[in-house]
């Protein structure tokens, strides 16, 4: 499928570049707004200064933010925020370590202190209109197994199937489970984000035909080079997984950042930055639009 865009540099927003990016500058001339990043959480409270960070973005051409909830406070949140600005849009799960904050001070919701999962999920078909995804979801073994997580994340890939949405999925010590788990769900659409598996497994979801993130700590990440190598371009997008993951030491990572993971992307594959972007602009049509 082609881009529905016309194929010409934007001058305006060139214009509006400061020197602040002129790393942009270069690039910037040979493509449209065309960038996405495929995850971030703009909800986080370091990121004080939105409206600054959305015009960045902007001026680094680009065309989509995708953030995503984690829980009960953050869903609400990225639903407020992809209201505000055009470029952002909303995705919304439930973080598998997450389940048991924030109903805490609420008492007519659950005399355990965890956050009604059930409950959440009505939300988040309530809100099916306005989400162009399920996610942050997965599992999450960094602090210990537990048998409610896979139940969790299993009720999520059934909320993903009925409403027939792409999956983003963060597996933290659970790759092989992650994997497991998914290849027995009907789901086709599955964006494995910040994928840190063995090779092997990095081979199977390849193998799958499901979709593998590059984040912008590809700069210095070997695994990540090896997937940037590994995944064909129509199995690849680029995140920032914002404020985490900075492409730059010791700075907040922002979206306007996620240029950097395209760069690197070009540079490994040995393909022009502009056919790139528009590859994965492509990849973003047939599994989002
Ligand atoms: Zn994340």
């Amino acid at each position: 499928m082609k881009p529905r865009i016309p194929y010409a540099p934007d001058l305006r927003t060139l214009s509006m570049i400061t020197t602040n990016s002129t790393i942009f500058i270069n690039v910037f001339v040979l493509f449209p707004k065309m960038l996405i990043d495929i995850h971030c959480h703009l909800d986080h409270d370091y990121f004080n200064d939105l409206d600054k960070v959305i015009a960045n973005a902007k001026g680094a051409g680009l065309k989509v933010i995708l953030t995503a909830g984690i829980n009960l406070e953050t869903n609400r949140k990225v639903l407020e925020l992809a209201e505000k600005y055009d470029i952002v849009k909303a995705s919304l799960g439930i973080y598998p370590i997450q389940y048991d904050n924030n109903y805490g001070n609420n008492e007519k919701n659950n005399s355990n202190n965890k956050l009604n999962i059930d409950e959440e999920i009505k939300f988040i078909e309530k809100n099916k209109n306005k989400i162009m995804a399920i996610g942050e979801v997965g599992l999450d073994y960094s602090e210990g197994k537990d048998s409610e997580q896979k139940k969790t994340f299993e009720k999520m890939i059934s909320l993903a199937e009925k409403l027939d949405k792409p999956i983003i999925v963060h597996s933290r010590k659970a790759e092989a489970d992650c994997v497991e788990i998914l290849e027995s769900s009907k789901l086709k659409k599955i964006i494995m984000h910040c994928f840190c598996g063995k090779k092997s497994l990095v081979k199977k979801i390849i193998d799958n035909g499901w979709f593998l993130t590059i984040p912008t700590n590809i700069v210095r990440s070997q695994q990540f080079q090896f997937t940037a190598k590994e995944a064909p371009i129509t199995q690849l997008f680029c995140e920032t997984d914002a404020p985490y993951l900075s492409p730059f030491k010791d700075k907040r990572n922002e979206p306007a950042f996620v240029l950097e993971a395209y760069k690197k992307l070009a540079e490994i594959k040995g393909m022009e930055l502009k056919e790139v972007v528009n590859n994965v602009w492509m990849n973003w049509q047939k599994t989002f639009q």
